[in-house]
């Protein structure tokens, strides 16, 4: 017999932290019941902490949890009275504070309670594992590792494992699924180095660029500007990011730096600079005081000017000239740009790349595995979208490599340190291959984990120097799809436009692809290459026939797309939406339609249309209005109502599980925690419904509707609305025609009509309000500005 798979039936997360609630959060969103540890209160209930910190994670933005139902599955504990509570637990992570020595007090402490088999993991941002280790009995040091998560741990991809000397290898392997599939990370493996792999090189990049941009005296809101997503980074860019994470914590990062890492040429910078001590010292912490780098004074933003030691009126951009050369696409051009321009700005920017290409090319073979570990590292928990290996491996690996030892050579580096030999070969190409990423340890490329759980993503992350052909052998093709197979049953079929936007390239395309898949294959899948699902209708492909007024085309294309969706639901195959990101409107519409929808835990799904002004017309105020019939018990107008407030109020579910109880989803339908795994995931259930025998649902030969008086009763809340000045005069008259459309048109209550009808009444409507001039500038608006308007 093969050896027994390992199983997490319960985990407990000991610290009830920052970090440790946000864990446990996560934990439960995968179905993992949790026990939550903290230290007894001193007064009152002795799980106080841990009940508080529950508290705390109702109201944090973003949401820790998929649903609030979530919250219930973590059991609050103290290590008084629940340290028997461990012995069930077959994973504990400890995320208490950052002491070594309470650390190993702790596991003084519960190491005799737990399980014979439990995996023993620390989320320390950067104290060493192996010391850590020490403070654990003989017989706990092989299941003890490092598991670093990021903040916030639902939403950042990245977590590293660090193993220790003693650590076993089938029990790293073993947490690596569990966080891949369950929990639905992005793993790498990393050496107990200080900070680990992301936190080292991405808070050097935050020091250096705190240090160039001194040198340059660029201002902080100026380098924010530039620093952010004009280079492919989170919109928080720099100081953002110093006041989000809190700058005593950032302090203290730096802090640990600074005692951790003696050798370390860049040893110097591993200081905060006295103007951010002295914003710690008077409290100015960051967001969670409300000042910090920036301050909010009455509505203008203020941002910390250290030359002054005072707030100035913040909002300041980088200069075109510079913005222009961050717009150049190619990327060996460039920096090219970039370095050889004498504005302070392009000087500042250079810098900062330069130092920490250095400094990843002096680092990289004592940190890390290999360098596609670091990309992956910053982009998964720094949100960058290319790693700096990546980025400088674009560039042009030799003309960069000779303008960074240049520059060093002139002393204008942060280190005089050489760079290591391997940087300067005369044929190194850069460090990502087909073959492989390069190890600086071995000098050897080293390929991707073989670790089963892998198998499961068919288009997994890469990393740009390796080859991406599209995946499996294409089927067909069109300007609005492509669909291949991987040499299975199934067609997948994936979207090509902006956004992926439904379009009449879009339907013509699938349309096809439901022909091929009828007559050749098993089943179809709609999967995206990348986020979003899709956006919706494509509004812009309509605006010619808008702009003459031809309604009747426009009422054809309406007509087409609401045969797409029913096409969907009744095809002869089982069809199955992958989401993940976004699906609004038609796309929401494609999805309520599928057989079978397997979603990311990240998908926002929507019926956003009001907000445009118009309704739903693919089919949704249909399937929401035959849905509530189906469960209504008796009273159908109280079954509609949440679905017709979801439509009204453009709601977007902001998980997949919230998704489920709007009613976007099914019970039935599957959410998926690994994005890299839904293609896999998707396939498999259109295979599993084709082998069970898949019949097309019988069309619904008539259904019940609430009819005029339902409406009428809806209407006279929503006049309490506008009473109330909760919505617009607009948003009144397109509800009502919302609620007209869903509760089935001027017929009686109890009615009888099939989809068809309802389909009509929807197109009727959208057209009508098409033809509204209110309508037409939320539009506008919208095609413009990429926001909504309300009027
Ligand atoms: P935190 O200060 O928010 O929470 C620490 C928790 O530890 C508190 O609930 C406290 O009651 C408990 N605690 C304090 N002293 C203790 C002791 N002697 N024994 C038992 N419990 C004790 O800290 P945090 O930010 O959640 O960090 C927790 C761990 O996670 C640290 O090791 C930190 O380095 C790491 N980490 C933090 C972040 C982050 O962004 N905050 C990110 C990744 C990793």
């Amino acid at each position: 017999m093969s050896q027994s798979k390992f199983i997490v039936r319960k985990v407990a997360v000991l610290g009830a932290g920052v970090m440790g609630a946000q864990i446990a959060a996560h934990l439960v969103n995968a179905k993992v019941p949790t026990v939550l540890f903290d230290l007894p209160a001193k007064e009152g209930d002795k799980n106080g902490i841990v009940l508080k910190a529950l508290e705390g994670l109702k109201k944090l933005k973003p949401s820790p949890v998929s649903s609030k139902e979530a919250i219930q599955y973590i059991t609050p504990a103290n290590y008084e009275d629940h340290l028997h509570l461990l012995k069930d637990c077959d994973v504990v992570i400890e995320a208490i504070a950052e002491r070594a020595d309470w650390k190993a007090d702790l596991y003084h402490k519960v190491a005799p309670f737990l399980g014979e088999q439990t995996i023993f993991a620390t989320n320390t941002s950067g104290l060493s594992i192996n010391k850590l280790a020490e403070a654990c009995p003989d017989s706990v040091r092989p299941r003890f590792c490092g598991v670093h998560f990021f903040n916030p741990p639902r939403y950042m991809h990245l977590v590293e494992i660090i193993p220790c000397v003693t650590s076993d290898v089938a029990m790293l392997d073993n947490l690596e699924r569990f966080l891949v599939t369950t929990l639905g990370k992005g793993v790498i493996r990393a050496k107990d180095t200080p900070n680990f792999v992301a936190n080292r090189i991405g808070v050097f990049s935050m020091l250096a660029t705190i240090a160039n941009a001194e040198k340059f005296g660029i201002r902080f809101d100026v380098v924010d500007d530039l620093t952010g997503p004009r280079l492919g980074r989170p919109k928080s860019a720099t100081f953002r990011t110093a006041d989000v994470v809190g700058l005593d914590t950032f302090a203290h990062v730096v802090k640990t730096m600074d005692d951790t890492l003696p050798e370390d040429p860049w040893h110097a910078y591993f200081k905060s600079p006295e103007w951010l001590q002295k914003l710690i010292a008077a409290g100015a912490l960051g967001a969670k005081t409300r000042a910090g780098i920036y301050k909010k004074d009455g509505k203008m933003m203020t941002v910390f000017d250290p030359a002054s030691g005072a707030y100035v009126a913040g909002g300041q951009k980088g200069d075109d000239a510079v913005k222009d050369i961050l717009k150049i696409a190619n990327p060996a051009e460039k920096f090219k740009k970039l370095r050889e321009s004498s504005h302070p700005q392009a000087q500042f920017l250079w810098a900062c790349f330069r130092d920490v290409f250095h400094y990843i090319g002096f680092h990289l073979g004592g940190i890390a595995n290999c360098a596609r570990d670091v990309d992956f590292a910053i982009r998964w928990g720094f949100g960058w979208s290319t790693g700096p290996f990546e980025t400088w491996q674009s560039a042009g690996w030799q003309q960069v490599a000779g303008w960074i030892a240049e520059d060093i050579a002139a002393g204008k580096g942060l280190s005089s340190a050489a760079l290591p030999a391997w940087v300067l070969e005369e044929d190194r190409a850069g460090v990502h291959f087909d073959a492989g990423s390069f190890d600086a340890a071995s000098g050897k490329l080293i390929g991707r984990s073989t670790l089963d759980v892998y198998q499961r993503q068919l288009a997994p992350a890469k990393v740009l120097g390796e080859t991406s052909a599209p995946l499996g052998e294409t089927v067909f093709e069109n300007a609005g799809v492509r669909a291949f197979t991987t040499g299975d049953d199934v067609l997948v079929v994936s979207f090509k436009s902006k956004a992926h936007a439904i379009g009449p390239d879009v339907l013509e395309g699938l349309n096809t692809a439901l022909d091929i898949a009828e007559s050749r294959f098993k089943g179809l899948v709609i999967w995206q290459t990348e986020e979003p699902f899709s956006v919706g209708a494509d509004l812009a492909s309509m605006m010619p026939a808008f702009m003459t007024g031809d309604w009747e085309a426009i009422d054809t294309a309406v007509c087409r797309f609401q045969a797409m969706s029913m096409r969907l639901k009744y095809s002869q195959i089982p069809v199955v939406a992958a989401t993940q990101g976004y699906a609004f409107g038609g796309g929401c519409e494609f999805v309520l339609h599928a057989d079978r929808v397997v979603a990311h835990l990240e998908s926002y799904i929507g019926l956003v249309e009001v907000g445009v002004g118009l309704l739903p017309a693919g089919g949704g105020c249909k399937e929401f209005a035959l849905r509530a019939s189906q469960e209504a018990r008796g009273d159908i107008l109280a079954a509609l109502k949440d679905y017709f407030m979801t439509v009204a109020m453009a709601k977007v579910a902001t998980s997949a599980v919230e998704a489920q109880e709007m009613g976007f989803l099914k019970k039935s339908d599957v959410v998926v925690f690994n994005a890299y795994e839904l293609l896999c995931v998707a396939k498999s259930e259109a295979l599993a419904m084709a082998n069970a025998g898949y019949r097309p649902p019988l069309k619904v030969k008539g259904f019940p509707v609430a009819g005029r008086a339902g409406a009428a009763s809806i209407k006279g809340q929503l006049v309490n609305m506008l009473a109330g000045r909760f919505i617009s005069e607009h948003d009144y008259y397109i509800s009502g025609l919302v609620a007209d459309v869903m509760c089935g048109g001027d017929v009686e209550q109890g009615t009888l009509v099939d989809e068809q009808w309802i389909l009509t009444l929807e197109r009727k409507a959208f057209i009508t309000l098409l033809q509204n001039p209110k309508s037409q500038a939320r539009i506008a608006n919208m095609l413009t500005t990429g926001k909504p308007l309300r009027n």
